[in-house]
């Protein structure tokens, strides 16, 4: 794929990869070796039939491809551009043992785009089975749950407390890795299906929970929108972030577009960055096009760092200045920060995750000046519907409590992605989402 120039990007939120030409696509696809027990497929939490897919790709028959993909996946185009393929299909891919795997994500993203440029495909759906089901959240796991049950003939009435529907694919991840009016398209499509979508509907809130368990059964995909927090010395101060808000305010409420938008955020001249997670390099990539000399501050080393490797070299190449094995421990400033006050850290023994466990190095701390601070050191469940329903058990770290089909511990009540895992991926929330709508379905046909 073609990445338009770090000039170019810098400048814009438009999208940095430009894609597959069809030629380039069929090229890709020809190289399969269409395996007859395809790991692939296996490494797809959805099951796309990825062999099958790449077939009529290679045929040149992009419209069947996509009706392939649409029949396991209802959002081919957010995925083909944010999956982690490289640790699932790709990853498994056999050609990648001797040589580059096939770029299914590419290929995935190529069929999408295509389709979407000729007109939308629908994929079959049953008979009314008069039953109606709530899904809570219009995120990947929300839209995917009621897309399945859709499908499957239950009335779905899917509540979102934002304006806007897509929850971390619209106001998280930046219009320059994934552009909002695709987004848009993939749940217009979910929407077509029959899903009446409630927008501005905090669940929990102006729709009780003893509304919600009217229904015949319940999906709860609220995500992880609670972001942690460092504790440190000066968090209070304005020009402190999480990379939530910070990312909300740009990508949901167009502030970077202020006055026209009526949200401003500060475009900080030195941005200071904590994390090294994809969320950590959405916030500084957003801080950059918005005109800051940006430092990225993470405690591990650069091979520890969580973040996409794609993501990763972006972010280098846009300019953004990377500190690695050290840890901010106090924000400086009055008013206003003037500055980031860090400990090197050094790297000893593995921790639970297998990666070193960072230590403090004493005397060794320095400041970085900076104007703005991010805090992108991960988010947790939202406890705001959770907290409501006592009967639901929860873990530790919040997180709603499953079973291997998203049953949680109430009779009809399910759930997935972040809101169960904690942070996690796209993909990930989606898997859940179908094997929830299945047991669903299994439920409600056995009563
Ligand atoms: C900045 C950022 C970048 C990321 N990049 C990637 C990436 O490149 N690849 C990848 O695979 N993953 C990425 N992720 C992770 C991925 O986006 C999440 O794992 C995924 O969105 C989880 O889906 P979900 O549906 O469970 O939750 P969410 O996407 O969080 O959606 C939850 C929705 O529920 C709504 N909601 C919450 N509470 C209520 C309530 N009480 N009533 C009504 N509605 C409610 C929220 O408004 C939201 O719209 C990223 C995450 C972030 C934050």
């Amino acid at each position: 794929m073609h990445d338009r120039t770090v000039n170019q990007r810098i400048q814009d939120f438009s999208e940095v990869s430009t894609g597959m030409t069809a030629t380039d696509a069929k090229a890709e696809a020809e190289r399969c070796l269409q395996c007859k027990k395809p790991l692939c497929v296996t490494g797809c939490p959805v099951t796309i039939d990825i062999p099958a897919f790449i077939r009529e790709v290679a045929a040149g028959d992009f419209r069947k491809a996509a009706a392939i993909i649409k029949e396991q996946n209802m959002l081919p185009a957010i995925c083909g551009r944010v999956c982690p393929q490289e640790v699932q299909c790709e990853g498994v891919c056999i050609l990648g043992k001797k040589a580059n795997p096939i770029a299914i994500g590419e290929l995935e993203r190529f069929v999408a785009d295509e389709e979407r440029t000729h007109g939308m495909m629908m994929p079959q759906k049953k008979v009314s089975t008069g039953r109606r089901v709530a899904v809570v959240g219009a995120g990947p796991a929300g839209l995917t749950a009621s897309a399945e049950l859709a499908r499957m003939g239950y009335h779905v009435t899917l509540f979102e407390s934002l304006h806007a529907a897509g929850g971390v694919l619209m106001y998280g991840i930046p219009s320059f890795r994934l552009p909002k009016e695709i987004v848009k398209a993939e749940i217009d499509a979910v929407l077509t299906l029959g899903v009446d979508l409630k927008l501005n509907h905090l669940v929990g809130r102006s729709v009780t929970v003893n509304e919600l368990l009217n229904y015949d059964a319940v999906f709860l995909g609220t995500g992880a929108g609670l972001p942690y927090f460092m504790g440190l010395p000066g968090e209070n101060l304005p020009g402190v972030y999480s990379a939530n808000e910070f990312l909300t305010r740009v990508n949901l409420m167009h502030a970077d577009r202020f006055p026209v938008y009526d949200t401003p955020v500060k475009r900080g001249s030195r941005v200071v960055v904590a994390g090294g997670g994809n969320v950590a390099m959405d916030a500084a990539r957003v801080a950059r096009r918005l005109g800051g000399r940006v430092t990225l501050v993470y405690r591990r080393r650069e091979e520890d760092l969580p973040a996409r490797i794609a993501e990763v070299e972006h972010a280098k190449e846009e300019g953004i200045e990377f500190v690695m094995c050290a840890n901010p421990v106090r924000i400086l400033g009055d008013q206003a920060i003037t500055g980031v006050e860090c400990s090197r850290m050094s790297m000893c023994e593995l921790d639970a995750s297998g990666r070193p466990e960072p230590k403090e190095i004493d005397g060794e701390n320095f400041t970085i000046d900076a104007d703005v601070f991010i805090a992108a050191i991960g988010q947790g469940p939202n406890p705001l519907l959770i907290g409501e329903i006592p009967e639901l058990t929860r873990g530790k770290r919040g997180n709603v409590i499953i079973d291997e089909n998203g049953h949680t511990s109430m009779r009809k009540v399910f759930a997935g992605g972040d809101v169960a895992t904690g942070a996690a991926t796209v993909i990930l929330a989606m898997g859940a989402a179908k094997t929830a709508a299945h047991a669903i379905d299994r439920m409600l046909r056995e009563e």
